[in-house]
């Protein structure tokens, strides 16, 4: 039993739960993340808060601490799932929110891209 806010139709919400198996790389108190099901970079990973926020639409100066956690685990989990070190490396950090940012999955997440170029998309 979760204490974090969640919403029983959400995808991310079911794979924070178990209820939807992943390849889960990290976890939390209030972050999860796992390896995205259709990647199109060689590392493709999704960073999500365990409560079920729609998006950084919704985000407020409560979650400045989540964010600011989930930035700085970016760089580790990527450096731990194979992208390569900076400068010559790197990685890319995304966040599609809304339908006109893009978004498909209404639960806040960040892809977390990278590895060796070309990539299938971007
Ligand atoms: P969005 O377009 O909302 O930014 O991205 C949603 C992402 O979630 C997509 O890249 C998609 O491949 C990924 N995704 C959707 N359903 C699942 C799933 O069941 N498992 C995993 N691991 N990724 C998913
Ligand atoms: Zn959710």
């Amino acid at each position: 039993m979760s204490h974090h806010h969640t919403d029983d139709n959400c995808i991310f919400c079911k794979i924070v739960a178990g209820k939807i198996p992943s390849k889960k790389v990290y976890e939390d108190e209030d972050i999860f993340a796992f390896h995205d099901i259709a990647p199109w970079a060689p590392v493709h990973l999704l960073m999500i808060p365990k409560a079920h926020i729609p998006s950084l639409a919704q985000v407020g100066p409560e979650h400045e601490a989540l964010l600011g956690r989930m930035m700085v685990l970016a760089s580790k989990l990527a450096a731990q799932e194979g992208c390569n070190p900076y400068p010559d490396g790197g990685f890319r950090l995304v966040s599609n929110t809304g339908t006109e940012g893009g978004q498909e999955v209404h639960h806040l997440h960040i892809h977390v891209m990278g590895g060796p170029r070309p990539w299938l998309r971007g």
